[in-house]
């Protein structure tokens, strides 16, 4: 086998990407806008000011500027963790006997050990700027929660996460990684807030869900003075701050002359999906390349393959804006599978767009054969990987296996967003042979999509 392209491609601090890219100024077609619950008009930047930090809703509303620079400080804080290594996977198809050329870039090399830290930072820096004295979020598996406490203790600001109560009480250890960086947290949904209260009197017993948390968080950043709210993924100025990680794959690729056939990633909210197709996106909307990327998510939570496309909450609670967004109903809560960071109901409006337009294909899989996934990959390529990034593990390891059987050399790229030993839980499930697949049904679906707002003139 040729070694004349490394086990790891890193780039130079010189050459690390000094702007974000926003794959919204090339799509003909835009994302459909937040719309207000309250008129059906899109929102402006003054209405989500309350919500989100200034620059932040800039960068939200911005669908025209292709670039925009990330500032220096911002820089010097990614290069503690990042360039993230460009891995090739020499020995994973070894193992498969393929001819496909496997890559995956690697986002789990820092604390939080996950792909969030990148917008964390970001977020936290601008509210910082605005002088703020905190931020509130929700997290679901804590590799949210876990980063933007990182990110709130390097800056100084105060950190409120409401945490899926599911993962609470699962992963104490996570919990505990957060106060260590200062923040408090607490299990969703709780009797701290309004919304809260009303979601344990409809739901009592109810393992929790993102969407519970969302409402919890956004209602405590709107009730205190000096606070805004934050969020880890499906907006698009998080999809855009996480088009670092797309940018350093494709100079690291450029570098070595790589081109990709294929671009797989595991999708919750789809920000980690969003940034690492994102330039690649660019030059498929502009005409210069052409390449085949897949979503996939846990068929547990299928937004994508078999939700709608239609304006949904984002949250349980109903108090955010309206997104348009495949979306399996904010009243629907997935059943307690391991991949918590896939159990959101919804979809970044910006991959929804794309998928509608045919430019992105989607696929479900179960979880007990995406731990098989995991378990191959960690005893061959040493890392443990996520739950959540197992999904996209899965699809590639099925897609080198296709080329097995058909001869061909496609180049595989994917996205290996984190590392799992905060999910041991979940692994000793599926080695103690207890883990199992659920599995929605079309009614259960049904319940959900009932919950989706009829907006006159609109849906
Ligand atoms: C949160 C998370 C995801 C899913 O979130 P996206 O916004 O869809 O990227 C995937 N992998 C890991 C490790 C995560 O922490």
């Amino acid at each position: 086998m040729s070694r004349d392209i490394p086990y790891k491609i890193y780039l130079e601090e010189n050459e690390m990407p000094k702007q974000w890219y926003n794959v919204r100024a090339d799509m003909k077609k835009k994302p459909a806008p937040l719309l207000n619950p309250a008129t059906g008009k899109p929102m402006t930047a003054e209405e989500l000011e309350p919500v989100f930090c200034e620059e932040l809703v800039q960068q939200e509303l911005d669908d025209t500027t292709p670039y925009i620079d990330i500032p220096q400080e911002i820089q010097d804080f990614y290069k503690m963790y990042r360039p993230a290594p460009l891995v090739r996977a020499y020995c994973l198809e070894k193992k498969l006997d393929t001819p496909a050329k496997i890559y995956y870039k690697f986002e789990g090399n820092n604390t939080s050990g996950s792909h969030k830290l990148n917008s964390a930072i970001a977020q936290a820096y601008y509210a910082k700027k605005q002088g703020l004295k905190g931020v509130t979020t929700e997290t679901g598996a804590g590799q949210w929660g876990t980063a933007l406490s990182m990110a709130c203790a390097y800056l100084d600001l105060d950190c409120k996460v409401y945490m899926v109560k599911v993962s609470y009480e699962q992963k104490p250890f996570r919990r505990e990684v957060m106060r260590t960086y200062g923040a408090s947290v607490t299990p969703s949904p709780s009797t701290t807030t309004e919304v809260g209260k009303k979601i344990l009197e409809a739901h009592p017993g109810t393992t929790g869900s993102l969407g519970c948390a969302i409402s919890e968080a956004v209602e405590v950043a709107t009730t205190n003075e000096g606070y805004r709210y934050v969020l880890g993924s499906v907006l698009n100025q998080v999809l855009l701050h996480q088009s670092i990680i797309g940018l350093e794959t494709k100079t690291a690729m450029d570098k070595y002359g790589i081109k990709p056939d294929m671009i797989i990633g595991c999708a919750g909210g789809g920000s980690n999906l969003g940034g690492l197709i994102s330039p690649f996106m660019g030059e498929q909307l502009r005409g210069e390349a052409d390449y085949q990327f897949i979503a996939v998510e846990p068929a547990s939570c299928p937004s994508f393959t078999r939700g709608r496309y239609m304006y949904d909450f984002c949250d349980t609670g109903m108090i955010c804006p309206l997104a348009k967004m495949y979306t399996l109903g904010s009243g629907f809560i997935p059943s307690a599978n391991h991949a918590g960071g896939l159990r959101f109901h919804g979809m970044s409006s910006t991959l929804s767009e794309l998928y509608d337009q045919g430019l992105m294909e989607a696929r479900a899989v179960e979880q007990t054969e995406v731990f098989a996934a995991a378990e191959q990959f960690a005893r061959i390529e040493g890392i443990l990987p996520a739950p959540e990034s197992s999904h996209a593990i899965k699809v590639a390891i099925d897609e080198a296996l296709k080329c097995k059987e058909t001869g061909e050399e496609k180049t595989i790229l994917f996205g290996l967003t984190g590392t799992g030993y905060f999910d041991m839980v979940a692994y000793q499930r599926f080695n103690d042979g207890e883990m199992s697949d659920y599995i929605p049904t079309d009614e259960e679906l049904a319940a959900g999509f009932a919950g989706i707002p009829k907006i006159p003139g609109i849906q």
